[in-house]
Parts: structure tokens; C-alpha cells; sequence
């Protein structure tokens, strides 16, 4: 099929499409159209989220907001300079995943109280069981021969994002969910007239591939964080439904007072910076 003269399924406009895209959003009524093993399909889970920053002063406050909430840059972002900002609807695959991680770690604390006055079992184990950041840590007590050696299995379910747009891959959060309950059923009259929303060029096959990987990057990362000296980390991830999502989007780079620049991505739907982990406190 020619590709350039592709015509909307719904209401016949043409899409005008070019390069390689895989997803594309009439401009005319809304309708949006997916690359699939079988040709174009309607697509029917598509929605979106509103913004709530559109001007570029409001869009600075909120990053620099974010950055005050005791995150480790604090400071950095009050001489820092914005150099360049531009903000667009970027469509996202949202990829039901979930995953089951175990491993096993040298417990140190323990290990160093067992060398001295005998093991507070009682204290470890309340220690041991804290649920941390929303996942569950189970610890598994195998004794072992060393004693120190302990499993813990994690447990997680993601609505994880995959950006659909190949040149904006450098974005792709690694840690982080949209507010989904505030998506409505896509429909550009309900954005800001003048923002640019973009088509994409990934399919929701290699969305799923990619949020299988990117979910075994994070179980792995959460161990890290949870545990030193791990090894025999196996995570199984489960990959369920996706859907199609447009999200409005901050770009933001800034030059710090070091000479160097960052860039930070904006949720502008609930303005939360999307590229770097959240604030601790
Ligand atoms: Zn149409």
C-alpha cells in the first residue's frame, strides 16, 4: 500500500503520512490507524491526557518545583538558565506488564552481628519485612551454610510507557507511570489549539518487546536498591494488553551555572518530571 496516500478509515481525510510511521492520528476527526502483521487496523484503545501547563513559564515552575522537593540537584535549577523549551503530544504504548524477580544477597548487617553478640532475630526480620516504595520485598530465611545468605523474591505490575517515537527514544523513562486515571478517549478538540501531535513510528509489537526488557531493567534496579552483593537474579515478566496513549510533553534544557546542560522531561499532565528518579522525600 502506498503509504502517502493513505486516506482516514472513519472519515476518508487523507494522513498524509511520511517515512516510516506505524501509528497515525487523523488530523480531521481524531481516528487513529496501527501497522499490524495483518496491514492497518483501527485502533480502538487510544486516549490521552490533558495538559495542565501549556506556557513555558508555568512549565519551568513545575521543574523547578520538582527539583526543590528534596531532590539531589536542589539548588542547581535557581541559577540555571533555559536554553531551549518546546512542548508536544508524544504517543506512548502503555504495556500491562507484570514480574516476579528473585535473588539472593549477602546479608552484611547480619553477618557482622552474628560475628559479635549473636543475631537479633526479632529486629532483622521487622527490618527484613518493611515494605519499601510500593513493592514487596519478601525475604526467604534459607540459613544456608554461611548463615548471611538470604533470597527475597519482588513482585511488581506495571502500566509501563514505551514511547512510540523512534527519535525520541534518548526519553524513554525508565521509572515511571502515568496518572492513567485521568486519561479521557482521545479527542484533539479537547487539546490547546497549536500544539504538535506527533504520529509514531514504533508497533505495538516491538512496544512489548521493549517494555519486557525495560521492565527487566527496573526488577533489576529495585533489587540493587533493596540489597548489596546479589546474585542469581531471575526475573520472569509477563506481558499483557496494550494501548495507545497521546501525553503532552515538556522538553526543557537547561544550562547550569557548571557549564553543563540537562534536559528534563515534563509530564505536563500532572507536572512530574518524567527522566529523573522522583524526589526521596
Ligand atoms: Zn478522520
Amino acid at each position: 500500500m502506498d503509504i502517502k496516500n493513505l486516506k482516514c478509515n472513519a472519515c476518508g481525510a487523507p494522513l498524509h503520512l511520511d517515512g516510516p510511521i506505524q501509528v497515525a492520528t487523523c488530523e480531521y476527526c481524531g481516528s487513529t490507524i496501527a501497522l499490524t502483521g495483518m496491514g492497518w487496523k483501527d485502533l480502538k484503545a487510544h486516549s490521552m491526557l490533558i495538559p495542565q501547563v501549556i506556557d513555558q513559564g508555568g512549565a519551568i515552575a513545575a521543574c523547578k518545583a520538582w527539583m526543590d522537593r528534596g531532590f539531589l540537584h536542589h539548588g542547581t535549577f535557581d541559577k540555571a538558565k533555559m536554553i531551549e523549551a518546546k512542548c508536544e503530544v508524544v504517543p506512548y504504548w502503555i504495556v500491562s506488564t507484570s514480574a516476579n524477580t528473585t535473588y539472593t544477597y549477602q546479608d552484611v548487617k547480619e553477618q557482622a552481628a552474628m560475628m559479635g553478640a549473636g543475631i537479633g532475630a526479632g529486629a532483622l526480620l521487622g527490618a527484613a519485612l518493611g515494605n519499601r516504595g510500593g513493592t514487596t520485598v519478601v525475604p526467604i530465611f534459607g540459613m544456608g551454610g554461611q548463615g548471611a545468605q538470604r533470597s527475597a523474591t519482588i513482585a511488581g505490575n506495571y502500566q509501563f510507557p514505551v514511547i512510540a517515537v523512534r527519535g525520541l527514544q534518548t526519553y524513554q523513562p525508565k521509572e515511571y507511570q502515568f496518572d492513567l486515571s485521568k486519561r479521557i478517549p482521545y479527542d484533539k478538540r479537547k487539546l490547546p489549539q497549536g500544539l504538535n501531535v506527533l504520529n509514531g513510528d514504533v508497533g505495538e509489537d516491538d512496544a512489548k518487546n521493549a517494555a519486557k526488557s525495560l521492565v527487566n531493567q527496573l526488577e533489576s534496579l529495585k533489587a540493587h536498591q533493596q540489597h548489596r552483593m546479589i546474585s542469581k537474579l531471575d526475573t520472569q515478566v509477563t506481558v499483557g494488553d496494550s494501548e495507545l496513549l497521546h501525553a503532552p510533553v515538556w522538553y526543557l534544557k537547561f544550562q547550569l551555572h557548571n557549564g553543563k546542560s540537562e534536559m528534563l522531561v515534563l509530564d505536563a499532565s500532572r507536572n512530574a518530571v518524567m527522566n529523573v528518579p522522583p524526589p526521596t522525600k
